[in-house]
């Protein structure tokens, strides 16, 4: 039987010399492997109701923009994105959780894994929030005791995969003698997903209270949905990204200092402004008023 060879992606997969490769941290990478659609396949979805395949490249953009505004979602599943991705296994935690997605990861039964880690630089280690439990400040540990920890870090990772090897030496199976490898170690997998899903798990993994670590996954990958599918991004950036939520008694507050104040007129004008250097027709000017009405006012 062949020797089992160890993953080594990197002989493989030059990030530099890859265009649909995007280097991530220090050994990661998000790579476009395939995409079937773009901005022309969630129109011909969304208009197959008339019959009427693509209009003019204004109305199409109309269009996508209302979905997204209106969540009208399944047009966007007809867009697909196939990438192989190489991230730390901390990060691959969270990234799975996304159940949306079809994945085939690495196997550390079936392969020797590779000696490489996240190895944080002391910039990297960011200091412990004192508001939020799952979260870090901007600040990191500085000077020495930065340096120490990152060297006590490269040292524990390379003694755990000298363990790693010595198990595997002694005869111990790669299913258990992987087992005490630590969360930095890099992991990589294939991961599929259609445009709808992709932007919920970019709405969330871009978000700044994602970990740091893998919103630049989240990122890399927002690059080529960019480019693949332009408008969906802009309608996303609008609606989503850009966009917030309030709760009830927010809405609440807002609509009340509007009324008392009589805000609503200069709203409405600042709004209509902005929709007709847009072009909008008349009846999607008034639609917009009405639902933003409804937005900040209520009922
Ligand atoms: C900042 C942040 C902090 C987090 N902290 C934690 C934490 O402390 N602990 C923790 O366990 N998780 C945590 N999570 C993970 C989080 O709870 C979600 O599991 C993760 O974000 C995936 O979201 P999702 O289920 O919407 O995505 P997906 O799994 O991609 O699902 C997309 C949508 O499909 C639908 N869906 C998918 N599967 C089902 C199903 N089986 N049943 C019903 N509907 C389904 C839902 O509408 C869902 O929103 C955190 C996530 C973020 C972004």
């Amino acid at each position: 039987m062949a020797e089992i060879q160890p993953v080594n992606p990197k002989e493989d997969y030059d990030p530099k010399q890859d265009p649909n490769c995007i280097a991530c941290l220090d050994k990661g990478f998000v790579r476009l492997v395939e995409v079937m659609g773009g901005d022309h396949s969630i129109v011909q979805a969304a208009r197959v109701s008339y019959g009427k395949g693509t209009k003019s490249v204004r109305a199409d953009r109309a269009l996508i923009h209302y979905l997204m505004q209106n969540r009208h979602t399944t047009p966007f599943e007809m867009v697909e994105f196939k990438f192989h991705c190489r991230m730390p296994i901390f990060v691959a935690r969270q990234w799975i959780r996304h159940r949306t997605a079809n994945v085939n990861e690495v196997s550390g039964r079936y392969s020797i894994l590779e000696e490489s880690f996240w190895e944080p630089t002391p910039e990297e280690l960011r200091r412990q929030s004192g508001t939020n439990r799952q979260g870090s400040t901007g600040e990191h540990l500085e000077g020495k005791t930065a340096e120490k920890i990152a060297k006590e870090f490269r040292e524990e990772q390379k003694n755990l995969y000298q363990q790693y090897e010595s198990y595997l030496g002694a005869g111990v199976a790669r299913e258990i003698a992987r087992t005490n490898l630590p969360l930095s170690l890099y992991t990589e997998w294939y991961w599929k997903i259609d445009l709808h899903n992709l932007l919920h798990f970019l709405s969330l993994r871009m978000d700044a209270h994602a970990q740091k670590e893998i919103r630049i996954f989240a990122e890399a990958m927002a690059v080529f949905v960019k480019k693949q599918c332009p408008i969906a991004w802009e309608a996303f950036e609008e609606h989503v990204l850009k966009a917030s939520h309030l709760s009830g008694s927010e809405r609440q507050i807002l609509s009340e200092v509007i009324r008392d104040n009589d805000l609503w007129k200069k709203i409405e004008s600042a709004r209509v402004e902005q929709l007709k250097q847009e072009e909008a027709t008349t009846t999607r000017i008034q639609r917009e008023l009405d639902d933003l009405k409804l937005r900040l006012l209520g009922p």
